[in-house]
């Protein structure tokens, strides 16, 4: 029996997406730039997911590239940015806790001669406006942030930053990495004065390899990819079809459900938390999570790559931290100033909708077998 509490790192395909992306490699498997009617046909689903795919961003069709997950997203958002606003100047802020897409991207950035601030959070995992406020400069070109940390669920106030950069950097530009949000919290980028926002498919039921950022109406990017001009020249290459219609299949499925899901997610999390108070009282929270699918908890004594296999030994599947550090210290956790003993035994467990009470009570049973055979 499986129990997979690991869908912050990816989650399962969707029944209706794996139909959709079949339907489009077995039968409407034209090429939406063919004039013929197999061409005509791939091109309506194309138009209709870029429709449904952009309900779930709330912004218009026209603002919304596919592109092929959150790193594509985040990569083309900040290079794209500093190639458009270099002439402004050559600073960058964003935050301590990213996801390692935007980190690297802007180390890269850094040994190119661009300076950036990393605004650290509280040890609590939030970020304060006023930090942002304060690092922003005349010669500030971009704010990048995320909406939702992966490791342990904070919220970061995106809408008053982004009131900030557009008041102090008229010229910057403003990208949220959404990844975390997408179906978690509403999606509001005209509100937020955001200019551009990725998010990903394999997070919300879509297969991996599918994603979709939106760049505001005016907020040009030079394209990346040119060739055939598919996404209005953007990003040229034959259309992922089958990815693209899937997509827009797990966003039916999940806005559909959203209220649902989340009220389920929060039971389950409140469980979560009921019962490692009862049978756990030692273990420690890590962060205020603000959205419930994500949970970030410390067993101090217990190592969490070695709790790890005893939890996969009982079919239980959870990460020691966000998938990308792959058994490297969390710099989250580090940048929340945690002790050593707390991130070396830190866990998080992220839901889905799918999940239920018997994964959460596999979950306990595991973590009480493996604490006393490791528990020093
Ligand atoms: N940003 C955040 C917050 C994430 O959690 C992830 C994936 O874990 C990414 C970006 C990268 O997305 P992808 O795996 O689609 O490239």
């Amino acid at each position: 029996m499986i129990h997979y509490l690991d869908n912050s790192a990816t989650t399962m395909v969707l029944p209706e997406a794996a139909e959709a992306a079949v339907h489009m490699m077995r039968e409407t498997f034209g090429n939406p730039s063919s004039l013929h009617s197999m061409g005509i046909d791939a091109a309506r689903v194309l138009k209709e997911s870029r429709e449904t795919a952009a309900s779930a961003l709330g912004c218009a069709p026209a603002e919304l590239t596919f592109i092929s997950g959150g790193t594509e997203g985040i990569n083309t958002a900040i290079f794209g940015a500093v190639r458009k606003n270099r002439h402004f100047g050559r600073h960058i802020v964003t935050t301590a806790i990213e996801h390692a897409a935007t980190l690297q991207a802007c180390k890269r950035l850094e040994s190119e001669g661009f300076e950036v601030t990393y605004i650290q959070p509280d040890g609590a995992g939030r970020i304060q406006v006023d930090d942002v406020t304060a690092a922003l400069r005349e010669d500030t070109i971009l704010v990048t942030v995320m909406l939702v940390n992966n490791e342990v669920g904070t919220v970061l106030p995106v809408a008053e930053i982004g009131r900030a950069v557009k008041r102090q950097c008229p010229h910057a530009l403003f990208h949220v990495d959404a990844v975390q949000g997408l179906f978690r919290v509403p999606l509001t980028p005209y509100k937020w004065s955001c200019d551009l926002m990725s998010v990903s498919g394999h997070k919300i039921g879509a297969p991996k390899g599918i994603g979709a950022l939106y760049m505001k109406k005016g907020v040009r990017l030079a394209p990346y990819l040119v060739g055939g001009g598919q996404e209005s020249g953007f990003r040229s290459g034959t259309e992922p079809m089958p990815n693209i219609a899937a997509f827009a299949a797990a966003c039916r499925v999940r806005a559909r459900d959203m209220q649902a899901d989340l009220a389920h997610v929060a039971e389950l999390n409140a469980y979560l938390h009921e019962q490692v108070e009862a049978r756990l009282p030692w273990a420690v929270w890590n962060g205020e999570g603000d959205v419930p699918h994500v949970v970030n908890l410390s067993l101090p004594g217990c190592k969490s790559e070695v709790m790890l296999r005893v939890l996969e030994s009982d079919g239980v599947f959870v990460s020691a931290g966000s998938a990308c550090s792959k058994g490297h210290e969390s710099h989250v956790l580090r940048a929340m100033g945690l002790d050593k003993a707390r991130i070396d035994s830190a866990l998080r467990v992220s839901f889905a909708p799918f999940n239920t009470k018997e994964d959460v009570d596999a979950l306990l049973d595991a973590l009480e077998k493996g604490a006393k055979l490791l528990r020093r």
